[in-house]
Parts: C-alpha cells; sequence; structure tokens
C-alpha cells in the first residue's frame, strides 16, 4: 500500500506540473476565439449528453463522442479541445471505475488524454490546417488527419504504456482496429457537424444529433442481444457441467468460480439460509476462495436479506445503493451488487451474490441469467443429496447402520492398495462373532435379537469412532479394519471391546413371553485378529486368517475371548 501511495504522489506531482502548464502554453500560443459563448455551452452541453450513452463493444465500454470532439476542435481550437477531452475521461472514469481507483487513474488517464490532443492538435498546425475554415476540402482533409493522428498517438501511447508494464499486448488488437473503424464510422458527422452548425447554428446539435443518438440507441439493443446470446450459451455450459457432478463440494467449488468468471466479478458468496440465520457456505474473492468464517448473520439482514425476504432478485449499481443495509461483510472497494435468492420447491434455501468494484457492473439481462442459472445450481444440489443417500443406503446395512459387506470389500480392497504403494504401513482386521446367538433368539426371539444387534452396534461406534471401518459382515458377525494399527495396539483395542460387551446391559423387551416385559440380557463375543502385511498382503487371505484365528484360537477355546492370527 505505501508503495501506492508513493505511485500516486509521483503521479500527481507530474500532473500538476504538466496538465495546468499546458494548458496555459495552449491558451497563449492558440488562445481560443469565442464569438458565440452560447453556442460554446449548447456544444458542450450535448458532448455531456453523448458521453453518457455509451456503448458496450467486445466487453468494453466505446464512447462514441469523438465526433463532437473533432468538430469542437475544427470550430475552437486546440485548447478547448484539451478541455473538451479532459471532460469525456473524467465522465469515462466516473461511469466505470472505483472512488478507490480514482485517485490513481485521474491524473494517468488525464495526462494520456492531454498527450494525444497535444500531439493531434499540433500535428493538424504543423501540416497547415486552419481553425473556423469553411472550405470542404481543406475541413475534410485536415480534419481526417487530425482524427488520424489521434486515433494513432492514442494507440501508440497506450501500447507503450502497455509495453513498459511489461504487458505485451499486439499493436493492432481487436480493440485498435474498433477504435479505427469506428472514427470512420463517426468522421462524416464530425465533418457534417462543423460545417452544419457553421451555417444554421445550434439547431445543427439537434439535426445531427437525433439520428445520431437513435444510432446509437439501436446499437445498444443489437449488442444487449448478441450479448443475451453470449451470456445465455455460457450459462447453458454451466449448467451441463453442474449436471454431471454427484458431489455437493464439488457443485458449490465449480458454480462459484465458473459463476464469478462469466460476470467478471471480484467477489462471490454463497448463503445458506437456516435456522433463521444467513450462513456463509463459500467466499470466492479475487479468483479464489477464502477459507475465513464469516459469523452467521440474522437472515433478514444485509442485501442477502433483501432477497430472502421478498424472494425477488436484485441489482445494486453503486454502494449508495445498498449502503443502508450494510451487514460489513463486503470488502470496502464493493460497488456493484447483484443477489438473487437459490430456490427450491419454491422455498428459499439461500441466495446468491456477486459484488464488483465497478459501478454500474451489471445489466437487467444478466440478472435474469443468474436466476436461471441459480435454478440449475438448486436442482444439482438436490440431485447431489439425492444421489449421495442413495449411494449411503447402498453401503449401509438397514437395521444397525452400520457399513454393509460390499462397503467393507471396497474399503479393504482399496486399503491394501495404499499398504502396497506404501502409503499406508500396517493394517489390521478384527472379526467377531456373538457366542451363542442361536440360543438368544431362541429364548426372546428373533425381533429381541436384533434389537441386541442394534444396541451393539451403538457400542461398536461408541468405542471405536474414527479410528476404524466398522462393517456388518453376516448376520451377528461384525468386522473392524483399523489403519496405522499393529497387531498389538488392534489386540488391545479388542479386548477393550470384548470386555465392554461382557459387562453390558442389553434391554430387551421379551419377545415370546406373554406380556414383552422388560429384559436385560448379556453377550459375549469372540474376537479374531489379523494384521497386514505381517499375516498376508491380500485382503480376503486377510478375513479368512482373522476368521480362523476367531474359530480356532476363541470359539474353540471356550468362548469370549481375542485370538490372534498365528501362521
Ligand atoms: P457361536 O457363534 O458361539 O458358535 O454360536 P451361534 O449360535 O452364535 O452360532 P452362529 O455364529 O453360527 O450364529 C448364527 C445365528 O445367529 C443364527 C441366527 O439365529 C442368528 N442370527 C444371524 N443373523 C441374525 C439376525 O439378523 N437377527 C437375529 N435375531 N439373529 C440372527
Ligand atoms: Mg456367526
Ligand atoms: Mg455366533
Amino acid at each position: 500500500m505505501a508503495g501506492n501511495n508513493k505511485r500516486k504522489k509521483i503521479l500527481w506531482i507530474l500532473w500538476v506540473l504538466l496538465v495546468p502548464v499546458s494548458l496555459i502554453i495552449a491558451y497563449q500560443l492558440f488562445p481560443p476565439t469565442i464569438e458565440d459563448p452560447w453556442n460554446l455551452f449548447a456544444y458542450v452541453l450535448f458532448f455531456v449528453l453523448m458521453s453518457l450513452m455509451p456503448m458496450n463493444i467486445n466487453g468494453a465500454s466505446t464512447f462514441l463522442v469523438q465526433w463532437v470532439t473533432v468538430a469542437l476542435f475544427l470550430k475552437y481550437g486546440i485548447f478547448i479541445e484539451i478541455l473538451v477531452s479532459q471532460l469525456t475521461m473524467l465522465i469515462v472514469l466516473y461511469r466505470s471505475r472505483t472512488d478507490e481507483e480514482q485517485s490513481l487513474r485521474i491524473p494517468f488517464n488525464s495526462m494520456m488524454f492531454l498527450a494525444v490532443s497535444l500531439i493531434a492538435g499540433l500535428t493538424y498546425i504543423a501540416v497547415g490546417g486552419e481553425f473556423n475554415s469553411l472550405n470542404l476540402t481543406t475541413v475534410i482533409t485536415f480534419g481526417l488527419i487530425f482524427q488520424v493522428a489521434s486515433v494513432l498517438s492514442n494507440q501508440i501511447i497506450y501500447y507503450l504504456y502497455d509495453y513498459t508494464t511489461g504487458n505485451r499486448s499486439k499493436f493492432f488488437s481487436i480493440d485498435a482496429i474498433w477504435d479505427f473503424a469506428l472514427m470512420l464510422l463517426v468522421f462524416p458527422y464530425a465533418i457534417a457537424l462543423y460545417l452544419f452548425e457553421a451555417y444554421i447554428g445550434v439547431a445543427a446539435l439537434v439535426l445531427l444529433g437525433v439520428p445520431f443518438l437513435t444510432m446509437t440507441v439501436i446499437m445498444k439493443m443489437y449488442n444487449n442481444s448478441e450479448q443475451i446470446n453470449v451470456d445465455l450459451k455460457k450459462a447453458g455450459v454451466i449448467g451441463h457441467q453442474l449436471a454431471a457432478r454427484l458431489e455437493t463440494d464439488e457443485i458449490l467449488d465449480l458454480f462459484v468460480a465458473q459463476v464469478a468468471k462469466m460476470f467478471k466479478v471480484e467477489y462471490t458468496y454463497v448463503i445458506d439460509y437456516r435456522d433463521e440465520l444467513q450462513q456463509f457456505l463459500r467466499i470466492y474473492e479475487n479468483d479464489q476462495f477464502e477459507p475465513r468464517n464469516i459469523a452467521p448473520v440474522p437472515y433478514k439482514k444485509g442485501v442477502a436479506g433483501q432477497a430472502i425476504l421478498t424472494g425477488e432478485s436484485s441489482i445494486y449499481n453503486e454502494k449508495a445503493d445498498w449502503k443502508k443495509w450494510v451487514t460489513g461483510n463486503f470488502p470496502a472497494d464493493t460497488e456493484s451488487i447483484m443477489a438473487t435468492p437459490i430456490a427450491r420447491n419454491n422455498k428459499i434455501e439461500g441466495v446468491l451474490v456477486l459484488a464488483s468494484k465497478k459501478k454500474y457492473a451489471f445489466a437487467k439481462h444478466q440478472l435474469q441469467i443468474l436466476e436461471i442459472l441459480s435454478t440449475y445450481f438448486a436442482v444439482s444440489l438436490e440431485k447431489a443429496g439425492y444421489m449421495q443417500k442413495v449411494i449411503a443406503k447402498s453401503e449401509r446395512c438397514g437395521l444397525t447402520k452400520l457399513y454393509n459387506y460390499r462397503y467393507l470389500d471396497e474399503s479393504l480392497e482399496s486399503c491394501i492398495k495404499e499398504l502396497n504403494e506404501g502409503r499406508l504401513d500396517q493394517l489390521s482386521l478384527v472379526m467377531m462373532d456373538i457366542d451363542h446367538f442361536k440360543s438368544i433368539n431362541d429364548r426372546y426371539g428373533h425381533q429381541s435379537g436384533n434389537d441386541i444387534l442394534v444396541q451393539l452396534a451403538d457400542i461398536l461406534r461408541e468405542e471405536i469412532g474414527d479410528e476404524g471401518t466398522i462393517a456388518r459382515y453376516g448376520g451377528e458377525e461384525f468386522v473392524v479394519l483399523l489403519q496405522n494399527y499393529s497387531k498389538e495396539l488392534a489386540m488391545l483395542l479388542a479386548e477393550n471391546l470384548r470386555k465392554r460387551i461382557e459387562n453390558h446391559d442389553f434391554l430387551i423387551e421379551n419377545d415370546l413371553g406373554a406380556d414383552r416385559e422388560q429384559q436385560i440380557v448379556h453377550i459375549t463375543m469372540s474376537m479374531g485378529v489379523s494384521t497386514a502385511p505381517d499375516d498376508s498382503d491380500e485382503g480376503m487371505t486377510l478375513i479368512r486368517n482373522a476368521d480362523r484365528a476367531l474359530y480356532i484360537g476363541a470359539k474353540q477355546a471356550g468362548r469370549n475371548k481375542v485370538a490372534a492370527y498365528v501362521k
């Protein structure tokens, strides 16, 4: 920031040395002859009106006011042209930029515009151009020289600037070609305005201004419909990409990054609306995800709160439009904001907020496209949620909600792969089987047996937690996979578990009794442990080894025991 301040200071010092001094010299050397100040006033008024009509070409704002500048130059000379060009610069900056950057951009652009004015104006004088001439050939020839000099010097200055800042752009860029084309388009208007005004006065402004404004409006409309087509296509592509994703997080990341890119915004936020609060799900600033946490905000607050309360999307063109709702979560240089509710089944689930440092950054059609996108987004999220439920169901046992055999099998294979690739050092497997479970069923009924299985699953989850993967392997057989567990450590864990189960009071309602009274039952379990790579480096063999340990080492040795596999 200190460097920035220094640059600011240098720029302003340069500006003070160059711009006012040049203006004074220009005034001294080429004093304007203003016979009709009211005409000049009308000209400037007309000029300001024109400047307020920017056109978006190739994503950049283009101002078609050159023709008025040229006419002014031909009539009043270099000094007035410099003043009016400086005015254009201020209007362009005001329309398109932020307050923060202005202090750098104003002196810089002012000097650039001054240089262009001086080069073009002095070229005109050097080749013998005169002011206030009414000779058609002279006006056209010298006027064209002035125009070409002005467009060329502008192009060269910006090219050199880019070059010195290490930005090697092409000299004949699309923008440069547009500049030339627009110059050819507006040049006849400039000549016509100049000559017409000389003969009939201010009425010329109206006569030429009306068709010109009409043309600008038509081009603007054409431009807009072109832009809508481009944006709709982009939205379609994003929609397809979202549809291909099945993970909620993946969808969120993709959506946020793509939307930020498409609308060229600096800040993007996805806000979840739940429990009367706004919670920030994603914060994407200057092309990256911000890990910082924003404390939840009451749902009615801020720009997003407005979207939740009204259910409508909105555009805010500048800070003043949304300042009254400020929650302090937008970066200080935010100007334009576009917010749209994210709704599912007519219920608002969240808000998507895009923010730009530019004023007037968003067009109305973009809001409609954002609404379409937020619908794609909501549908994709719903689909992902549904898929995740289906996947979760297919991975788990319906009774105990533990993982099922299929999941265990896949998990075991991936662990073995990690082990063989050296990403995992050890893997222990504990297989367990309830002792004499058949007699429990026989005595209390199958339903009571199931209740015991459910309670047992809870104990397993409690005891093992995130330490391992717990699966229901068969009827009353369970397997626990323990990554990076040595055999000794796995035996210790199994032994603790065995003790806990042995001492646990399982509560059942006697299925077979007449009055289904509650009853406490005790069970015990036998367990077998095998470890990779000591015992085997193959998944199926590891299971078989644990099974052998369980039957030979535990069941046959009297049950309620933990046994290790021995080769
Ligand atoms: P042990 O293991 O000690 O040798 O004796 P066991 O009686 O437990 O024999 P085994 O392991 O072969 O047990 C299988 C019995 O477990 C058969 C069946 O009654 C019971 N069982 C298996 N799956 C379920 C289930 O889902 N619910 C209920 N209630 N019982 C089940
Ligand atoms: Mg069994
Ligand atoms: Mg058993």
